[in-house]
């Protein structure tokens, strides 16, 4: 199985592409054919989610051996159910729970095969070398990632975040990470800064050898990783199963899902689902204040020259979204020269235009929306008012869009909102919005979400308060190369 860069027609195997995790052009791999892959997508509504997975992975990156054991060894005894990601109908609506993982996050589903994919691949390609996975994080990825790696035999993992970019419990959850293999460092300034320190880094050391004799290969944990995106596919048939299963839909009908959005890799995982057969309608991207998606679907100029905003959904504080490149490279047909010159112009002049024909298309499957800081509030409160169930403030993101899309479109059908965090990650703001004083520190507010609403607190995050803080470095962006270079 082939898969190629986005910004050349430099090939590799699934595998390569997996261990590698970027292109040595700085393009992301992708399976050039992916749309004419022949899947059973009915046969596999039919299975359990770990089934899913099996058949999802396997036809994505065929080159695996034996993706079965992979699959279990990823994710048993890893989620608090057997779901991995339950749906739960809120009013006409449905929310997809994806954090019910060990870091109460959904970049856990991804996460905790990565490894798995990683270490295999390996294993089949016959190399030895240690590989050092560097992750820039916005917050949610670090600690999945952090936790996905930690022991496992062969690899060393780096994560960098913003130096007061996250909340204090996702700095907790780094901070007090246990792992024989694992480092973390803040770094002075914001995510993209993180994520741009990331990718310099990882073209230098391949630019200048710098890996060569140290018996080390980089790779990344961040969902430009395509084993990253693939795993991302599987809830989407768990979320139309259930649908199924429960009879709201009848098997052939479309379904809308809104999916809170930063880097472009959730949501573009939903595409693939399409791709695969599903019958997704539209997919729409739920923005923050950071809403630079939104206008690049209503204008088809992608422009990462404004304002920054530190948000309550600070997983999604994000202006240069990496995996659009893929859906650039797909919506033209494997325009290698069209993605290459977009994303030359966006680390250039952090702009670029999209064809408008080509933004035609994209609308087909995409539509857009984006929520303020206020509106985000007024849905928690709104939704657990109504309901008595509480959504994190991603998820409220995702719920507000979901409103507007309903009420402009006229879909009288049930959408599925993409719940990407538990709401006690974001207990100050989750508190604030239901009207209950956010007193002290966020351990004591996640104890008092959990009185005032009767919900239990998930175990990783309960136990945190009495762990030891073992990682304690802050570096200025400039210097992110010479960490990366001192931890070989
Ligand atoms: C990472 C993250 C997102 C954004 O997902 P992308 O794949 O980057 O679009 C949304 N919500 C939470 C809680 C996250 O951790």
């Amino acid at each position: 199985m082939k898969y190629q860069s986005t910004r050349s027609d430099y090939t590799t195997s699934d595998l390569e592409a997996v261990v590698k995790g970027i292109a040595p052009d700085g393009g992301l791999f992708i399976d050039p054919h992916v749309k004419s892959i022949r899947f059973d997508w009915q046969g596999c509504l039919e299975k359990d989610a770990y089934g899913m997975a099996v058949q999802i992975l396997s036809a994505l990156l065929p080159g695996y051996e034996n993706m079965e054991a992979l699959v279990n060894s990823g994710y048993s005894g890893k989620f608090d159910t057997d779901k991995l990601t339950p749906l739960v109908q809120v009013g006409d609506d449905y929310v997809l729970e994806l954090f019910h993982g060990p870091t109460a996050a959904f970049k856990d589903v991804a996460l905790s095969m990565l490894p798995q994919l990683i270490t295999a691949a390996k294993k089949q390609l016959g190399q030895d070398e240690t590989t050092l996975i560097l992750t820039a994080t916005s917050g949610d990825t670090g600690k999945a990632a952090l936790e996905g790696f930690r022991d496992v035999e062969g690899t060393k993992i780096v994560v960098f975040y913003p130096d007061g970019g996250v909340s204090p419990i996702q700095r907790a959850q780094m901070a007090t990470q246990r792992g024989g293999n694992v480092h973390v460092c803040a770094v002075r300034g914001n995510f993209d800064d993180c994520q741009t320190g990331v990718k310099n880094a990882f073209a230098r050391i391949a630019e200048e050898n710098l890996t060569a004799g140290k018996g080390v290969e980089l790779s990344s944990a961040n969902s430009i990783n395509i084993g990253r995106l693939a795993p991302q596919v599987t809830y989407y048939f768990i979320a139309y199963a259930e649908l199924l299963r429960a009879g709201k839909i009848s098997l052939g009908d479309k379904v809308d899902y809104v999916v809170p959005t930063g880097n472009f890799g959730d949501i573009l995982a939903g595409y693939y689902a399409k791709l695969l057969g599903l019958p997704v309608g539209m997919l729409i991207c739920a923005s923050n204040s950071n809403k630079v998606l939104t206008d690049f679907f209503t204008t088809g100029r992608y422009d990462a020259n404004r304002d920054f905003y530190r948000t309550t959904s600070p997983s999604m504080d994000i202006l240069v979204s990496s995996n659009l490149e893929r859906m650039l490279f797909l919506a033209s047909d494997g325009d290698t020269e069209l993605v290459a010159g977009c994303m030359r112009a966006l680390s250039e002049k952090r702009c670029y235009e999209f064809p408008q024909e080509l933004m035609k298309k994209l609308r087909e499957s995409f539509g857009a929306g984006s929520c303020t800081e206020a509106e985000a509030g007024e849905a928690i409160k709104a939704v657990y008012d109504a309901y008595g169930y509480l959504m994190d403030p991603h998820t409220a993101v995702a719920w507000k869009a979901a409103g507007e899309y309903k009420a402009e479109s006229g879909t009288k059908a049930p959408v599925v909102v993409l719940s990407t965090a538990s709401p006690f990650k974001f207990p100050t703001a989750v508190l604030d919005a239901i009207g209950e004083a956010a007193d002290g520190d966020e351990f004591g507010q996640m104890e008092k979400l959990a009185g005032v609403t009767g919900l239990e607190i998930p175990k990783g995050l309960a136990e945190l308060r009495e762990l030891p803080v073992l990682h304690e470095d802050v570096i200025d962006k400039e210097d992110l190369i010479d960490y990366v270079l001192s931890k070989f």
